[in-house]
């Protein structure tokens, strides 16, 4: 079905006309007509093209309590996302073929957005030794970001390997920085809260030791690096000296990094256990400057859903994690568009275009993303009302998981349409199945 869409601000803009059709923008212009199709009023919206998420637990295969491959897709569609990388860490792991094959099609299938999946870097995410990284690459899925998520690749002749091994496929290893020996038995960051609270700590340097190893390794051989969840400001420190280097670093942060302090644990709340952990409003300030600046690249939402049985528990026990696909936009339009940091190219380079690029998305095909609103273009793209706000609601997701950390917390912006190669997968702000 074709869409007209009138009256849209491409990426804040004047208004103007989008004729969607067969798929692709086919005009963008002034009192655009076309008979038979589906006229979108967006006055006051602003388009944007559709958002890539590179951190993405769908649960499927293993725990479709959880979540399933279908409901994180609907869920993904109604925060705005045309893509979203699927990481490995399911039961089985996604480190073969078969398994990323297996992700791929069930993506196919829900059809709400395109599901990327992510392989392992090491069998069993064990981190003994490498998966088959070239099948994973060479298979249907054509793989190209591999990670250990959940776990970091922490032998540094494993890491280095890995590296190397991807760069003949023009791969990625997205690492979890975790240097897991000063981390044993973390519940939180480490410092003065920590220690009042009486939970172990998660010291900053247990992240920014990894990716201070990780981007000399990058440089050594050459090889794409991808830092995972960016948490804190000595991180941010590294990867702008990295980038000064001319390193081939790119590095995300969630949703919830920016927005969330280590003060949430006052609470003892598990909905806010999270790895890593929340830090403190200094390690904020400085990851929503090292976004503006481009220092990190991208917004990604490592949404993380859980069962009510690992989440609703003592903050000892509870399962690290929290939702975040279907609140992203608005997260990042409250700490980075409201406070002047970022405009609405901001927002679409952060979420779109860089995301695109790092995961190889960014093509002239039909399955790529992050491509400007322009026509010949693949039609994907979002509609945004930037001036709605409301509280959220965990009962009113469609993620099958309840573990929002937003819940009862009011944000701006409200997603009214997501298009997937032209197809709307939510429309008035409901998905469209
Ligand atoms: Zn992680």
């Amino acid at each position: 079905m074709n869409h007209l869409i009138k009256g849209a601000r491409v990426l804040g803009g004047d208004p103007a006309d989008l004729l969607l059709k067969d798929g692709r923008i086919a005009a963008v212009g002034e009192r655009l007509s076309a008979t038979g199709a589906t006229v979108v009023d967006a006055d006051g919206l602003v388009a944007l093209p559709g958002l890539v998420d590179l951190h993405t637990h769908l649960r499927e295969p293993g725990r479709e309590d959880a979540e399933t491959v279908e409901t994180g897709s609907r869920a993904a569609a109604l925060g705005g996302f045309t893509a979203v990388h699927a990481m490995a860490n399911t039961d089985p792991v996604a480190d073969t073929a078969g398994v990323v094959e297996q992700v791929w099609r069930l993506g196919r299938q829900a059809g709400l957005v395109d599901v990327v999946p992510v392989g392992a870097v090491t069998v069993g995410l064990r981190g003994e030794r490498l998966a088959e990284l070239g099948a994973m690459a060479d298979s249907a899925a054509r793989v190209r970001v591999f990670s250990d998520d959940g776990h970091c690749v922490a032998d540094p002749a494993l890491m280095r390997r890995a590296l190397e091994y991807v760069k003949a496929f023009d791969g990625v290893v997205a690492q979890h920085a975790e240097e897991p020996r000063l981390t044993a038995g973390a519940q939180m960051n480490e410092g003065d809260l920590s220690a009042r609270l009486g939970l172990t700590g998660w010291p900053a340097a247990a992240e920014e030791a990894v990716i201070a190893r990780d981007v000399l390794l990058a440089e050594h051989v050459g090889a794409r690096l991808h830092v995972c969840h960016v948490s804190t400001a000595g991180s941010v420190e590294i990867l702008r000296w990295a980038k000064s280097r001319g390193v081939q670093v790119t590095a995300e942060v969630t949703p919830h990094h920016l927005l969330l302090t280590e003060s949430c644990a006052e609470s003892y709340d598990p909905v806010f256990k999270v790895n890593p952990p929340l830090r403190t409003d200094a390690d904020v300030q400085a990851l929503r400057a090292g976004l503006a600046d481009g220092t990190i690249d991208a917004v990604a939402t490592d949404h993380a859903p859980h069962a009510v049985e690992d989440k609703e528990s003592e903050w000892a026990q509870a399962r690290p994690g929290m939702l975040g696909l279907e609140q992203a936009l608005s997260v990042v339009v409250e700490t980075l568009v409201e406070p002047g940091l970022l405009d609405w190219a901001g927002v679409a380079d952060r979420m779109a275009v860089r995301p695109a690029a790092i995961g190889r998305l960014d093509g002239r095909g039909p399955q790529s993303h992050g491509r400007p609103l322009t026509p010949g273009e693949p039609a994907n793209l979002l509609l945004l009302d930037p001036a709605a706000r409301a509280v959220v609601d965990p009962a009113a997701l469609a993620s099958r998981s309840r573990n929002s950390p937003y819940a009862g917390r009011e944000l701006p912006g409200r997603v009214v349409a997501t298009f997937l190669r032209g197809e709307a997968t939510v429309l008035d702000g409901k998905a469209v199945r």
